[in-house]
């Protein structure tokens, strides 16, 4: 059996799954209140299995696909110079991303005045000081490793043995092997998993509306909104100026770059577009020693759609639960958002997945996660086009900082 479709069947599977969940709110509306209360704690049932089933994943998910990603390099001392641009690239767009998404839910504000009650027992976070932060990317234990809240020491630990597997040359070879077949595994875990998504979605769904009635409809169109004009904004505005520095007419990387931008928003998975941003590069006249490391690296760290989307869901969240955010909140939603898309999987719905992360960290209630479920599709099909495309925008500039230059079109 093949887990590698375009994800179209699922994705009917996840409409059809939303629509008759939201039929279903709608019918429990007139339904007695004991009655609706009942069926509405039933249906989030339905929705808490698939979070959990997610939670549970997340840890090993994080360790493989970042180990395999880093121990895949071959020579780090040559590729030195593309490998630090590299970092400073995505990392600096992800968080001019991450920004974004802040700006847009403070002008949308797309979850203020729904009223959503926080769950039982819920403790309003206290702002964390530097010091906290700093040492939070540092557990003490190698359990709290596994823990959803523990996956920046997850990353940073995975990261350092991926440079100690390449550090063994040959020898590093057979583990890189087990870590390049536990990404794939724990990626066809998560294919596995979102089987379910569709009726995780209908349980959501139908127990947002039964709950919360019509209004939650108000408040996803905002938050589309919101993430589409400032996700589009960062597309065409920043990527212009990135490939412009880079000595290529931003026109040129419209037209190439239209190709893996609508495979990327219809399959939404940078990974299966990984192919078609390559030959992108190349009709741009980037080097392939540049774009054979950019791109594949890019696809599995460098996602400016998705950090966008995972502050301004934060805030989302924040705001749907009348949960106030200082401003070191907001300072810690941003570098979470990198974080969070640098370990995000290029599978659909993998920002979402990670999500739990940037809530984990925050102190919000997980709960937000099946929240954003349910406009998933809308919200992945963008914000996948966009990190593809990131990819590419920054591959031109890197071309040009490390030295290359861009080939005339072919
Ligand atoms: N689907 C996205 C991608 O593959 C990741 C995400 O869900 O944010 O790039």
């Amino acid at each position: 059996m093949s887990l590698r479709g375009s994800g179209t069947k699922l994705l009917i599977a996840i409409a059809v799954g939303f629509l008759l969940g939201l039929l279903v709110g709608f019918a429990l509306l007139y339904a007695p209140s004991a009655t609706r209360a009942d069926a509405a704690s039933w249906f989030k049932a339905i929705g808490d299995v698939f979070v959990r089933l997610i939670r549970i994943i997340i840890p090993p998910l994080i360790f493989f696909t970042i180990a395999a990603a880093v121990a895949s390099v071959a020579d780090l001392r040559r590729l030195g110079m593309i490998l630090l641009w590299m970092f400073v690239l995505y990392i600096g767009t992800s968080a001019l991303a991450g920004f974004w998404g802040i700006l847009a839910g403070s002008i949308f504000q797309p979850g203020v005045g729904i009223g959503l009650t926080p769950p039982a027992g819920y403790q309003p976070p206290k702002p964390p000081s530097a010091i906290d932060i700093l040492l939070s990317f540092f557990q003490t234990d190698f359990n709290a490793l596994l823990a959803v809240g523990g996956s920046m020491t997850m990353i940073i630990f995975a990261i350092i043995l991926g440079i100690a597997v390449v550090l063994l040359g040959d020898e590093g070879r057979k583990l890189y092997s087990f870590l390049r077949l536990g990404s794939d595994t724990m990626i066809t875990m998560v294919r596995i998993i979102m089987y379910y998504a569709p009726v995780a979605i209908f349980g959501y769904a139908a127990w947002l509306i039964a709950t919360y009635g019509p209004q939650m409809l108000g408040a996803y169109g905002k938050f589309l909104l919101a993430q589409y004009s400032f996700t589009f904004m960062h597309f065409f505005v920043i990527y212009s100026i990135i490939v412009a520095a880079g000595g290529l007419n931003p026109l040129k990387y419209f037209k190439y770059q239209s190709t893996p931008f609508l495979i990327a928003f219809t399959t939404r998975s940078s990974a299966v577009t990984l192919p078609y941003n390559m030959e992108a590069a190349r009709r741009m006249g980037v080097p392939e020693e540049v774009f054979q490391l950019t791109l594949p690296v890019g696809a599995t760290v460098n996602m400016d759609g998705t950090a966008l989307y995972q502050a301004l869901s934060a805030l989302f969240i924040a705001q749907l639960f009348g949960i106030p955010l200082t401003p070191a909140h907001i300072g810690l939603a941003v570098v979470a958002s990198v974080i969070g898309s640098v370990a995000t999987a290029a599978i659909p719905g993998g920002g979402t997945i990670m999500l739990a992360f940037v809530l984990g960290v925050l102190g919000l209630p997980l709960e937000g996660v099946g929240i954003m479920m349910v406009i998933d599709p809308i919200a992945d099909a963008l914000r996948t086009a966009v990190n593809a495309s990131g990819d590419n925008a920054c591959t031109v500039l890197i071309t040009k900082l490390v030295g290359l230059r861009l080939r005339s079109e072919s």
